[in-house]
C-alpha cells in the first residue's frame, strides 16, 4: 500500500492535494493513461462498434468504455435496449432499467438488486449492488463492519481497533442517476456500467471489483423519469413538432427534489437516506446533466457549508482534481472542477453524505434532454478557458446521448478506480468524521440542542422532532427537569434570546454585565446530543446561518438561510455547556405531542397555537360544528388564546380518536363561554396552477396533502372557462409560479398564433402523462377571461390567496384597491429567514401566532398601502417624518414667525411605514378617490425594523424592506384577495407559517372578524 504510505507521512494537514499529486507517481503506472483490456477476454464487437458510430468525435470517449468486454452468459444492455446505451432515439422507462438489472442479478454472482421503497405515485425504487462475488456473499459480515466505523462509540472510540477494520471492510460507494427527469442519460450509463463491473476482466475493472462495493440506483426520480420517456416518445412520433416542456417531474416539484435533504418531505429523499445510511455508505455520487462536458460541482466555489467538517472538504478537492487529471489524460476535453457553484446550502440529494459522515459528490454531465444527436452551441461561459477549466469545451459541437454516456462513465470508472486505490484513506476518514461528529460538545460544541417541554407549540415541535428523526439523528427526552448555563446575548442579538423559552434566573441588572446565565428545563423537553454519530446534520438544521453582504461570492447558488427552530416556529436552545448531557434522559423512537380529551361537557375547547393539526381536524370532523373565538377566554382553569376552536356536536368518541390521532388537547366544558365567535367551516379549497411550471406550488399540494386538507387542483384554463368559479370553491390558493415568471406570460401565455398545440394529455401514447391535470394544449393562460372571473369571484365572497410573483399580479391587475409594491433596486434578500412583526393579532389569519415571526423571504414585494385609491406608498415632500423645516428652536421646540402671534402647530399624525396615510380633511374635500373604511387594506403582519429583519442567511438593503408591510389582507365587496410577500409553504421547511393559509382558508367568511374601522 505505497499511497497509503504518503497519506501517513503527509498526515491530514493543509497539504490534502499536494499528497493527491504526489500520489500519480506512487499508486499509478504508464497504463493508467491507456488502461489495458484484459487481453484474454473476448470483445462484443457488434457491440463496441456501435459505441464507435454513436460517439460523435474519438476525444469524447476513452480507453474505459471505448468497448464492451464478451461475456456468454451476461446479457448487455442491447438485450433490453434493441441498442446500445447512449444510442440515438432510445430512452428506456424506469421498468426497462429495473428488467435489466435484474437480468443482471439472475446472470451474475456479483450483482444483486434491491428494492428501497415507493415513489408517491407508487413506482418502484431499487439500489443494485455490483461487487465480486465473494464481496456480495459477505455483505451482512462487512455491514458489520462498517456500522462499527459509522458509529465509533461502538468501539469505544478506539483508532486501533478502527484501523484493524479499515484494513479489512469493503466500502460502498453509492451513486444516483436521474433525479432530474429532464436530465435523461444516466439509466443507460449505469446499465452499461453495471454490466461493466460484472464482467470485465480487465486490471483496472478488478480492482473495483475486488475493493469496492458499487451501489447503484439507476433512477431517483421515477415517477418523473417515466413521463420524460413518453414525452420523448411523442417527440419521436410528431418529429415536425414542438413538444412541451416536462411540467411534471416528480409527483410534487420538479428540480426543488433537489432541495429536500433537510425537510425530507418527499419519498425519494427517503429512500435515498435510508439506502445511504443503511449501508453505511461512504460516498453518495448523484449525476446531473446541464453542464458541458464533466464538471464536478462539488469542489465548487465558495463559501462552503460551515457545518461540514473540513476533512470533507479537502476529500471534496482530492476526488475532484484527481477526476480532471485522470479524464484529462485521456484526452477528453471540458472536464473541471471548481466552477461557480457553492456549498453553501444543505438541501441538494448529495448532501445527505456530506452531513452523515461520508462524501457527496456530484457531476454535471451535457445532456439533450433526450436521446436525439444534436447540434450544441455554447455560450462564452461555458466554452472560456478559465484557472480552473484549462481544457474548456469546444464552442460547438454535435453532441449525442452516447457522448454524455462515455463521459458519464468514465468520470465513474475512474473515480471508482481511485477510491479503490485509497479505499484504507477514505475508510479511515469516514470513522474520524464520525468520531469527530461524537467528540463534538468537547471539541467544538455545541453539547445539545433543547426543545423545552413547555413550548406552547409541541405539535410543530414534534414535526420538526420527526424531521431530525427521518435524518436518523437520535433524540432523547429529559425524565426530570434539568439546568444550564447558557450564555447572555447581546440586545442587538435575536431579540428571542434563548433564556426566553424557560425560566431564567439571573437579576435583570445584572444580565447587563453577566456573560451567562442558568436556565431551567422541565422534565420532557427534549434533548438533541452532539455527541452522536449524526450531530453535524442536526447541527446545520438547528443552528443560524449568516452570509455577508461583503462575501465575494455574489450570486448565492440557493437559499442562504433555512433555520429549522425558526422557520418551524418552534423553540430551540442551542447549549454549549456539557453538563447538560448529564441531565437524566432516554432515548426516544417516536415523538408525538401530548393529546387527548380531558373533562366531560357538550362543548370542546382546544387551544389555538397556529399548530396545522386544527385544520386536519375541521375537515376530519366533517359534521361537528365548530366555533372559533374572536377573543381570548379563560374556561376551567384554562387560558385559551383567539382563535380557538369550540367544538361541538360531535360524539366524544370521534373527537377522542381524532385528536389523539392528531396531538391535539380538548378541554369539556360545562357551557359555551362567554366570547364572540364565528363559524369554523371546512371552505372548499382549489389550487390553481400554470400550465408554466407548477414547481413552486407543488409544495402548496404537498403540505396540504400532508395535512390531509382535501382540494381541487385546477389550472388557469379551468378559471379562464368557469364564470361561477363562486359555485365550486371559497378560497382559491394561487401559489408562487417562479420567481422569472412575468405577467404576461401567466395571463397571455404562450401565442395559439404560431407553433402546433402542446398537448398535456393521458393516451396510450403518452401513457404516465395527464393524471394530475391534462389539456390539449399548454400554451393559454389565464387571458382576460379568467382575470374577470377571478375579481368576479372575490366580489361574490370568495377569497382569493396570492404569494410573491402572483401578490405581484394581483396588484398589478387592480384586483388590491390601496395596495403598490415599492421599489427596492439595492435589496438582496436571496432565500433568507427574515422576522416579521404582527400588526393586527385580531385578524383571523394571525390567529394562534405571537408578536413575532419568522418566515421565508426570496427578494418578495414589498407592499405598501393607501387609504386613496391609486396612490403608492406615502412618499411625501418637504420634512422627513417625525421632523421639521429650518428655523429657531429645536426639533420638539418651534419655529415662530416674526411680528405675528404664533400658534402650536396641529400635530401631525406619526405615521408608521406600514401604515396608511390618515385620510385627512383635505383628501374629503370631494373625496372622489378615498377608499371607503371597510374596503381599505388591512396589514396583518409587517417586516421588522431594518437592525432586527435578519434571523438567518444573507439580508442585503433590508432597509428597503423593512417595515413595509408584509401580509396584507384587502377586502373587495363580499370577498378578499390575501397577499404574502413571503412564502409561506415552501419546501416542507416553513413550517411554522402554515397556518396563516390555513387560518384564512378555515375563517374565509369571517376574516373581517375583530376589524377596527378607521373613522373616516
Ligand atoms: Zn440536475
Amino acid at each position: 500500500m505505497a499511497s497509503k504510505a504518503v497519506w501517513m507521512r503527509c498526515g491530514l494537514m493543509a497539504g490534502l492535494i499536494v499528497c493527491a499529486v504526489a500520489m500519480l507517481n506512487t499508486g499509478l503506472s504508464a497504463a493508467d493513461t491507456a488502461p489495458g483490456r484484459d487481453p484474454k477476454q473476448p470483445v462484443d464487437e457488434a457491440y463496441t462498434a456501435k459505441i464507435a458510430k454513436y460517439t460523435t468525435e474519438p476525444y469524447f470517449t476513452s480507453p474505459l468504455v471505448n468497448y464492451l468486454p464478451a461475456s456468454k452468459t451476461v446479457p448487455t444492455p442491447e438485450a433490453v435496449l434493441g441498442d446500445v446505451a447512449g444510442a440515438p432515439g432510445i430512452l428506456p422507462y424506469s421498468a426497462q432499467v429495473y428488467q435489466y438489472m435484474r437480468m443482471l442479478e439472475k446472470a451474475s454472482p456479483r450483482v444483486k438488486v434491491f428494492s428501497i421503497g415507493r415513489t408517491e405515485e407508487g413506482r418502484e425504487m431499487i439500489a443494485v449492488a455490483v461487487s465480486s462475488e465473494a464481496n456480495l456473499a459477505h455483505l451482512d459480515e462487512n455491514r458489520a463492519k462498517l456500522a462499527k466505523l459509522a458509529d465509533p462509540r461502538t468501539i469505544h472510540l478506539n483508532d486501533a481497533d478502527a484501523d484493524k477494520i479499515v484494513d479489512d471492510a469493503v466500502p460502498v460507494y453509492y451513486i444516483t442517476g436521474t433525479i432530474h427527469s429532464t436530465e435523461t442519460g444516466a439509466p443507460t450509463a449505469l446499465m452499461e456500467l453495471a454490466y461493466r463491473l460484472a464482467v470485465d476482466d480487465s486490471r483496472y475493472i478488478q480492482d473495483i471489483r475486488n475493493h469496492v462495493i458499487t451501489l447503484i440506483t439507476p433512477i431517483v426520480e421515477v415517477d418523473g423519469r417515466d413521463r420524460m420517456v413518453d414525452l420523448y416518445r411523442w417527440h419521436l412520433a410528431h418529429p415536425q413538432e414542438n413538444y412541451p416542456p416536462l411540467l411534471y417531474w416528480g409527483h410534487y416539484v420538479a428540480h426543488d427534489n433537489n432541495r429536500d435533504a433537510m425537510a425530507m418531505t418527499l419519498k425519494l429523499s427517503q429512500n435515498v437516506l435510508n439506502t445511504f445510511v443503511g449501508w453505511d455508505a461512504q460516498v453518495l455520487h448523484d449525476l446531473h446533466e446541464s453542464v458541458p462536458y464533466l464538471y464536478d460541482n462539488t469542489a465548487g466555489d465558495g463559501p462552503f457549508n460551515a457545518w461540514v467538517d473540513p476533512i470533507l472538504t479537502n476529500e471534496w478537492e482530492i476526488l475532484g482534481w484527481r477526476n480532471v487529471q485522470d479524464m484529462t489524460k485521456f484526452g477528453m476535453p471540458g472536464v473541471f472542477t471548481h466552477g461557480e457553484f457553492d456549498t453553501w446550502s444543505p438541501g441538494y440529494l448529495m448532501f445527505f453524505a456530506a452531513l452523515h459522515n461520508g462524501i457527496s459528490r456530484l457531476y454535471e454531465t451535457f445532456g439533450n434532454g433526450g436521446a436525439d444527436t444534436e447540434e450544441r452551441t455554447l455560450q462564452p461561459d461555458e466554452y472560456s478557458r478559465t484557472w480552473w477549466r484549462q481544457n474548456p469545451p469546444l464552442q460547438k459541437v454535435l453532441w449525442s446521448q452516447r457522448d454524455n454516456n462515455n463521459y458519464e462513465e468514465t468520470g465513474l470508472l475512474t473515480s471508482l478506480h481511485f477510491f479503490s486505490d485509497n479505499r484504507a484513506m477514505f475508510l479511515k476518514n469516514f470513522y474520524l468524521k464520525a468520531k469527530r461528529s461524537v467528540t463534538k460538545p468537547e471539541a467544538e460544541g455545541p453539547a445539545a440542542y433543547v426543545l423545552p417541554a413547555n413550548d406552547p407549540r409541541l405539535g410543530a415541535q414534534a414535526e420538526l422532532l420527526n424531521v431530525l428523526r427521518l435524518q436518523h439523528c437520535e433524540i432523547s427526552r429529559a425524565t426530570s427537569a434539568f439546568s444550564v448555563t447558557v450564555p447572555v446575548q447581546k440586545t442587538s442579538d435575536h431579540r428571542k434570546s434563548s433564556g426566553e423559552a424557560t425560566g431564567e434566573k439571573s437579576e435583570k441588572k445584572a444580565e447587563a454585565t453577566a456573560k451567562t446565565k442558568t436556565v431551567d428545563f422541565p422534565a420532557g423537553s427534549y434533548i438533541i446530543r452532539m455527541d452522536q454519530p449524526y450531530s453535524r446534520i442536526a447541527d446545520a438544521l438547528l443552528d443560524y446561518q449568516y452570509w455577508s453582504p461583503d462575501d465575494p461570492q455574489k450570486t448565492p447558488y440557493d437559499d442562504t438561510g433555512w433555520t429549522f427552530g425558526e422557520l418551524f416556529n418552534v423553540k430551540v436552545v442551542r447549549v454549549t455547556d456539557t453538563k447538560v448531557l448529564d441531565a437524566p434522559m432516554e432515548r426516544v423512537t417516536t415523538v408525538a405531542p401530548p393529546s387527548g380529551v380531558s373533562g366531560t361537557g357538550t362543548v370542546f375547547a382546544i387551544n389555538n397555537n397556529a399548530d396545522t393539526a386544527l385544520a386536519t381536524l375541521r375537515y376530519k370532523l366533517k359534521d361537528a360544528q365548530i366555533e372559533a373565538a374572536e377573543e381570548p377566554f379563560d374556561a376551567d382553569g384554562h387560558k385559551f388564546n383567539r382563535g380557538s376552536f369550540l367544538v361541538h356536536g360531535a360524539s366524544s368518541d370521534d373527537l377522542r380518536h381524532a385528536v389523539s390521532d392528531l396531538g391535539l388537547k380538548a378541554y369539556g366544558l360545562g357551557a359555551m363561554p362567554s366570547v364572540k365567535t364565528h363559524p369554523v367551516r371546512a371552505a372548499r379549497v382549489a389550487i390553481l396552477h400554470t400550465w408554466l411550471s407548477t414547481q413552486t406550488e407543488g409544495w402548496w399540494r404537498e403540505a396540504l396533502d400532508f395535512m390531509h386538507v382535501p382540494y381541487d387542483y385546477i389550472s388557469t384554463q379551468t378559471v379562464a372557462k368557469e364564470a361561477d368559479l363562486n359555485s365550486k370553491y371559497d378560497v382559491i390558493l394561487f401559489p408562487p409560479v417562479g420567481r422569472f415568471v412575468s405577467p404576461d406570460l401567466i395571463i397571455n401565455g404562450l401565442s395559439t398564433d404560431w407553433g402546433n398545440p402542446l398537448p398535456w394529455k393521458n393516451t396510450p401514447e403518452t401513457p404516465n402523462i395527464g393524471k394530475l391535470d391534462s389539456t390539449d394544449d399548454t400554451r393559454p393562460e389565464l387571458g382576460w377571461d379568467g382575470v374577470a372571473h377571478l375579481q368576479n369571484f372575490v366580489k361574490h365572497g370568495g377569497v382569493l390567496v396570492t404569494v410573491m410573483d402572483t401578490a405581484n399580479l394581483a396588484v398589478a391587475l387592480g384586483l388590491t384597491h390601496g395596495v403598490t409594491v415599492a421599489h427596492t433596486p439595492r435589496e438582496r434578500i436571496i432565500g433568507s429567514v427574515v422576522r416579521a412583526d404582527i400588526v393586527d393579532s385580531t385578524s383571523p389569519i394571525a390567529y394562534g401566532y405571537g408578536d413575532q415571526l419568522s418566515v421565508y423571504c426570496f427578494n418578495g414585494p414589498a407592499f405598501d398601502v393607501s387609504n386613496i385609491a391609486g396612490r403608492g406608498g406615502f412618499r411625501r415632500l418637504g420634512p422627513e417624518i417625525n421632523g421639521r423645516p429650518t428655523g429657531r428652536g429645536t426639533l420638539s421646540d418651534p419655529d415662530f414667525v416674526v411680528g405675528r402671534q404664533n400658534e402650536a402647530a396641529i400635530e401631525e399624525p406619526k405615521v408608521e411605514p406600514w401604515q396608511a396615510e390618515p385620510v385627512t380633511n383635505e383628501e374629503l374635500r370631494n373625496g372622489v378617490g378615498v377608499i371607503p373604511p371597510a374596503e381599505r387594506p388591512r396589514v396583518i403582519f409587517r417586516y421588522a425594523d431594518s437592525h432586527d429583519l435578519l434571523v438567518s442567511g444573507l439580508v442585503e438593503g433590508g432597509d428597503e424592506m423593512a417595515q413595509h408591510a408584509a401580509i396584507v389582507d384587502v377586502p373587495m365587496e363580499s370577498g378578499h384577495v390575501v397577499l404574502f410577500s413571503n412564502n409561506p409553504i415552501y419546501r416542507g421547511e416553513t413550517r411554522g407559517s402554515y397556518s396563516l393559509v390555513l387560518n384564512t382558508i378555515l375563517n374565509f367568511d369571517s376574516l373581517n372578524a375583530g376589524r377596527k374601522l378607521d373613522k373616516q
